[in-house]
């Protein structure tokens, strides 16, 4: 499992990761990128993804323009 971050506070809702990646990231309410609710834990921002989406997870996090999603240990 991945452990997946999204910095809420330094993204600007540019629809980019969801678009590209839309088995982990989906919009919320307000254009932001939120964790899928199927890989969720603490808050929407936060979760836990199985390592065969790794290519997925990848994919939205280079293609961030803020930098806002992080890999974590
Ligand atoms: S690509 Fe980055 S800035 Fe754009 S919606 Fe996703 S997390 Fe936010």
């Amino acid at each position: 499992m991945l452990r997946v971050v999204i910095r809420a506070s330094e993204c600007f809702a540019c629809g980019l990761c969801y678009v590209l990646a839309p088995n982990v990231f989906v919009e919320g309410a307000d254009g932001k990128a939120e964790i899928d609710p199927r890989f969720r834990s603490n808050t929407p921002f936060e979760g836990e993804v199985p390592d065969d989406l790794a290519p997925d997870v990848i994919r939205g996090m280079m293609t961030c323009p803020s930098k806002a999603i992080d890999i974590a240990t």
